[in-house]
This record gives structure tokens, C-alpha cells and sequence, in this order.
């Protein structure tokens, strides 16, 4: 709930509105693990409270460590048994949590590991912040950054993620910046106009992968749904409304996607609107019988794009040796 919600849950409770910010506050800023953390409260209130309200906490199921970088990898546990994966990673500009949006995923990318047993549910926006405040607990660190590229497909989860990014910004909570978050979607194209709409200050990261139709639909059914081109009108028209520059994701799939005419025909997808295109070496799943492109073939590509003049990364890979991919973790436990 927000804060307003709360507050007129309160009073229908008969309980005073200052409560509900007392509670908020231990909510989302202190960060409490039940009410019962919640001192300055009546007892008889924390016991009405636990009685009414489920408390949405993280069990952590397993943690590694990568010894190359420090980044850490957690498989959190909610009530119903459903276990996702969040990833804490440290940066010069600050700490940086990735989490999922669903358990599992329905959109059966090629080259994923989330989506092999498709989807089991939706994360509800409790969920997807008890993500970073748990992380947040478990590292005493404060986290700056939050990017929802864990498992799931955040735009299919949408009403969820839109309350997940309104409390997690909010100035009574851990008021992280809207800049500081980014939201990857694999190209839900109606979705990306509605969340043009909501004025908010977010990166859009779109997965891409592949610059025609013919290529991506190989490797990503929900490209049979909407076009290329209907996916590049609703990218310029996200760009018009918020004046965000999109992040094209693009992994570097040996044979499949990482020729030079590869790479023009991105150029001219990403030159209209100035996009930043992020390769990343396609991680390998176990399941998949994807290969990464070679350090020569992946330097070439990026030269061909910086030659053109687009704004190219090739991502930085962190936690390689910990099961860095996506729902690999997870596959591993069940
Ligand atoms: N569903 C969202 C976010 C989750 S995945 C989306 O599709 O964007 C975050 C990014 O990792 C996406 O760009 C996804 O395509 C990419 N990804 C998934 N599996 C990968 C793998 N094995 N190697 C490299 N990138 C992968």
C-alpha cells in the first residue's frame, strides 16, 4: 500500500493516521523483518496488525559469492515456496541489486534459462521489494541502483511493477531516484505505450537481439507478436514522452546474430533515436545450445557501431563464476 492507502486503512481500523506513517516507516525505511520490530507501537496494535496482515519477508535459500568481483547472488524464498533470484553488485557509482519480477517466466527466449518451465506466477510488488530491502539488510549496505533484469517479464507483470517503482521511490521510503532504475522488457509493445504514459524518469532497456524479423523471431516468440517496426514506433514514441534514451540489449550469439550485416542492420535501428546498444556475450545454459561469440568477432562488432557513431558498451560480465545467468540458481535448487 502507499502511504495514503494505508493511512485510510487505518482509519477504517479505527486506529489514528499518524500510525500509518509509524508503520510505513518500518516498513520501508527501517527496513523491520515483522511488526514486532515495530517498539514504538502498541503491543495490542502490532498484535492486531499481525493478525490481519501477512508480512512479506525473503527467506534467503542459498548465497555465492564470486570470488573474481564480490558480486552476490542470492535465492530468496516467499511464504507460498516460490523461489526467485536477486543479484547484488558493486559498482565504482554505488551498489546495484537486479531482481526478478516473476517465479519463472512465459515468454521462451531461445537462449534463457528463466523461462524453461515457463511461468509459475506473478511477484506481487511486496515481493520485489522485500528483494532489495533484504539485500539491503543482509549486505548493511545502501543500494543506489535497481535494475529489474532478473527473471521474469516485468511488462507482463505490469500493474505489480508500476506499485513496485512508485514505493520504491518514494520519499518516505528508500527513495531511490527514478534515474537509477531500469526496467528491461523483451518488447511487450502495448505495454511500452502505456508506460510512456506514466511520467516517470526510468531507463527502458529493450531486448533486441536480433535487427530483423526473421532472425528474432528465431530466438524470441514474442517477436511473432509485434514487429520490429511496431516495436521501434513505440520506443521513439517512449523516447518523445519522457525523453529517456532506450538501451538496446544485444547478446552476441556465435552464427546467429554477430555478422557485419548484423550489425548495419542494428545501426539503423538504433542512429533514429540515439540509442545506447549494450552486447552482451550470450551466457551459456545448460538446456541451450547457444555459444558466445569470440573476443575478436565481439570487438569488431562493437567497432562497426562506434564507427557509426552509436553509443555501444559490451557489458561488463560480473559474477561469471556463480551461476551469473539468468534462473540457472534456481534451476540448479529445484
Ligand atoms: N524479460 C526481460 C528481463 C529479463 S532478462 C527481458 O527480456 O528483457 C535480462 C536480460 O538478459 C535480457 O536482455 C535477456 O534477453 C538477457 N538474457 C537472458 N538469458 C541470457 C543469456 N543466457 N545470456 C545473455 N543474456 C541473456
Amino acid at each position: 500500500m502507499t502511504l495514503s492507502e494505508l493511512t485510510a486503512e487505518m482509519e477504517a481500523f479505527s486506529e489514528k493516521a499518524f500510525r500509518a506513517k509509524q508503520c510505513y516507516e518500518w516498513m520501508h525505511k527501517r527496513l523491520a523483518c515483522g511488526f514486532s520490530e515495530m517498539t514504538n507501537l502498541s503491543k495490542d496494535f502490532r498484535e492486531k496488525c499481525g493478525n490481519n496482515y501477512e508480512y512479506v519477508i525473503a527467506e534467503t535459500v542459498d548465497v555465492q559469492e564470486s570470488k573474481a568481483d564480490g558480486t552476490k547472488k542470492y535465492l530468496f524464498r516467499f511464504l507460498d515456496g516460490i523461489m526467485v533470484e536477486s543479484v547484488w553488485m558493486r559498482y565504482k557509482h554505488g551498489n546495484s541489486v537486479c531482481i526478478s519480477s516473476q517465479a519463472g517466466c512465459r515468454m521462451g527466449c531461445q537462449f534463457c534459462a528463466s523461462t524453461l518451465d515457463g511461468l509459475t506466477r506473478n511477484l506481487t510488488p511486496s515481493e520485489m521489494l522485500e528483494q532489495v530491502y533484504a539485500i539491503t539488510r543482509l549486505t548493511n549496505e545502501r543500494v543506489s541502483n535497481v535494475v529489474v533484469m532478473g527473471m521474469g517479464e516485468p511488462l507482463d507483470n505490469y500493474d505489480s511493477l508500476l506499485r513496485f517503482i512508485r514505493l520504491l521511490t518514494n520519499e518516505n521510503g528508500l527513495h531511490i531516484s527514478q534515474r537509477n532504475i531500469t526496467v528491461s522488457t523483451c518488447g511487450l509493445v502495448p505495454e511500452i505505450y502505456r508506460l510512456a504514459e506514466e511520467k516517470l524518469q526510468i531507463t527502458l532497456a529493450l531486448s533486441l537481439h536480433a535487427a530483423t524479423d526473421e532472425k528474432r523471431r528465431r530466438i524470441m516468440p514474442i517477436a511473432n507478436r509485434y514487429s520490429i517496426k511496431e516495436l521501434m514506433e513505440a520506443c521513439g514514441c517512449y523516447f518523445e514522452k519522457t525523453g529517456r534514451r532506450i538501451t538496446f540489449e544485444y547478446s552476441l550469439m556465435d552464427g546467429v546474430n554477430d555478422t557485419k550485416e548484423d550489425a548495419e542492420q542494428l545501426i539503423l535501428l538504433a542512429k533514429p533515436f540515439g540509442c545506447h546498444v549494450n552486447l552482451i556475450p550470450v551466457n551459456p545454459v545448460r538446456e541451450r545450445h547457444f555459444v558466445r561469440s569470440d573476443v575478436e568477432k565481439i570487438e569488431a562488432f562493437k567497432n562497426k557501431l562506434e564507427k557509426n557513431k552509436i553509443n555501444v558498451t559490451i557489458r561488463r560480465e560480473m559474477g561469471r563464476d556463480i551461476d551469473g545467468a539468468c534462473g540457472q540458481l534456481r534451476r540448479r535448487h529445484i
